[in-house]
């Protein structure tokens, strides 16, 4: 049996990650900021375990992976978002967002990789983003954070492939979660109208890409970025 570990698994993509890797056989760690109630539900259905971690503190994410064990399976999920005019966007914010993007995905690889390297097998995918490809008006720094994410899984994927590891990088266009809330019923719409595939994505969407790539049938995909966005980043 495999272990792995999603972070920001209490709900949205994340949680719906936590379930595809169970169905899988996979032993997960959903890890949590502020949710324990939903993460130790959850991870009580999936046969799991929650744990606290701010992603953005290594010594938070140190703590998490030795309480966990050892991790086969990364999922570095958990991200923020900021829709805002870049001339607005405070240093605070934009280091925010970084701080939660960008280093809470090097905070958790970093400290999975020695048991992988070891190991000589592991699975790493990152969540990105369909504006990390695109760019979006109003969300520079989530967009720059995203686009790094891509720099971050290209490169990894040449660095630890030697070492048995693949590092892929997800981008989901349109997702129906909470991080959506925040936009009007117009925005929706005009949303999906440029979604060639007419809906609105699923976190279960997500999920059945993030699941393959953390099979056994994937172990010859690595460095790849893969749209789940019905179509919206063509
Ligand atoms: P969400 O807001 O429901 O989930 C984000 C999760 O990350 C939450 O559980 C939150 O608590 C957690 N989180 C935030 N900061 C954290 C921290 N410092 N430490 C630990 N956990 C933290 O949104 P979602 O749509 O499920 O987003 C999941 C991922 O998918 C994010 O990285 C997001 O950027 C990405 N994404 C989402 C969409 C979309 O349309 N929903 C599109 C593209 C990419």
């Amino acid at each position: 049996m495999r272990r792995a570990l999603v972070s920001g698994a209490s709900r949205g993509i994340g949680a719906a990650c936590a379930e595809a890797l169970a169905r899988d056989g996979n032993f997960v760690a959903v890890n949590y900021l502020k949710s324990r109630e939903r993460a130790e539900a959850l991870a009580k259905r999936i046969g799991g375990a929650a744990f606290q971690a701010d992603v953005s503190d290594y010594s938070q994410v140190e703590r998490m992976t030795a309480a966990f064990g050892s991790a086969d399976i990364i999922v570095a999920n958990a991200g923020i978002a900021l829709q805002k005019l870049f001339s607005d966007t405070t240093p605070e914010e934009w280091r925010r967002v970084f701080a939660v993007n960008v280093d809470g995905a090097y905070n958790l690889i970093r400290s999975a990789l020695p048991h992988m390297i070891h190991e000589k097998w592991g699975r790493i995918v990152v969540i990105s983003s369909v504006w990390g490809v695109r760019g979006g008006s109003c969300e520079a720094a989530y967009s720059a954070s995203k686009a790094a994410l891509i720099g971050l899984t290209k490169a990894l994927a040449k660095e630890l492939g030697p070492s048995g590891i693949t590092v892929n990088c997800v981008c989901p266009g349109v997702i129906d979660t909470d991080m959506n809330s925040v936009l009007d019923g117009e925005t929706v719409a005009s949303l999906t109208e440029d979604t060639p595939l007419c809906r609105l994505g699923t976190p279960e969407d997500v999920a059945e890409a993030v699941r393959f790539l953390c099979s056994e049938g994937a172990s010859f995909v690595t460095g790849q970025v893969i749209g789940v966005d019905g179509g919206f980043g063509v």
